[in-house]
């Protein structure tokens, strides 16, 4: 068998010379066996450790908005660092396998921490159905099927993942340019529920719902999000990025 490992080795570091693969996080070359990010750049993200307490950061913001139950972010979310790059790839470069890797990381630690194995069910914040189709995917879906696997480990619900639940009836301006006041009054009544959609999943049990966005910033977003769902369901919320 060693040959092959031996073989395996030589293909993958003759690939390399060719088409250099760069860590997404500090651009440097990466080595045969590093995936995506390299191995140091993984020892450092600035995990938030939210998941682990009540009254952490996330849920301060979110309650100050709207009475959520629970609420995490991954990591702080910086342009001044690379880590905000992990984002970006998944949001803007079309990077649907890292995407699902990095959600799963994240919700085994959602899974492992005890406070959110009682989910029942991911609600992806949707794009507009314009954005979506210029994209090509919603970044938020692809995040929340890798949560979905993560948290699976340690629940013994069938989570799933309900894409049509929530929907964004106005086609809104990119947040990230936008001030405070801006944002809150961008994203106002942005979405709508679908009753049906929400009374069948009732009947089916589903109690605990996690809407998931790609980064908290101000939560207005998000708000607008959890509100339509509080008549029927708990609701918690995660993102992968928190901007302090
Ligand atoms: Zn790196």
């Amino acid at each position: 068998m060693s040959w092959i490992v031996e073989l395996d080795y030589y293909l993958k570091a003759l690939r390399d010379l060719f088409f250099p693969r760069k860590c997404i996080v500090c651009k440097e070359s990466l080595s045969v066996y590093e995936h995506n990010i390299c191995l140091k750049c993984y020892a450092d993200v600035p995990l938030t450790y939210f998941w682990r307490w009540s009254g952490n950061p996330a849920e301060e913001r979110m309650w100050k908005r709207v009475p959520i139950e629970k609420g995490a972010s991954m990591f702080y979310y910086r342009n001044t660092d690379g880590y905000s790059h992990i984002v970006h790839k998944i949001k803007y470069e079309g990077r649907r396998r890292f995407g699902k890797e990095v959600g799963k990381i994240f919700g085994e630690y959602l899974g492992g921490s005890g406070r959110f194995a009682d989910i029942d069910a991911i609600i992806p914040v949707p794009l507009h159905l314009i954005r979506e189709w210029k994209r090509g995917y919603n970044q938020a879906e692809i995040i929340s099927e890798g949560i979905r696997e993560g948290i699976s480990v340690y629940s013994e619900n069938r989570l799933i993942v309900v894409p049509n639940l929530l929907k964004r009836t106005r086609y809104t301006k990119t947040q990230t340019r936008l001030s405070g006041e801006a944002k809150d009054k961008n994203v106002k009544n942005a979405f709508s529920i679908n009753h049906a959609v929400a009374a069948r999943l009732k009947a089916e049990g589903i109690n605990h719902i996690l809407v998931v966005d790609d980064v908290l910033t101000s939560g207005s977003t998000l708000e607008e999000c959890v509100s339509p769902l509080l008549p029927y369901f708990k609701v918690s919320i995660a993102t992968l990025g928190f901007v302090e």
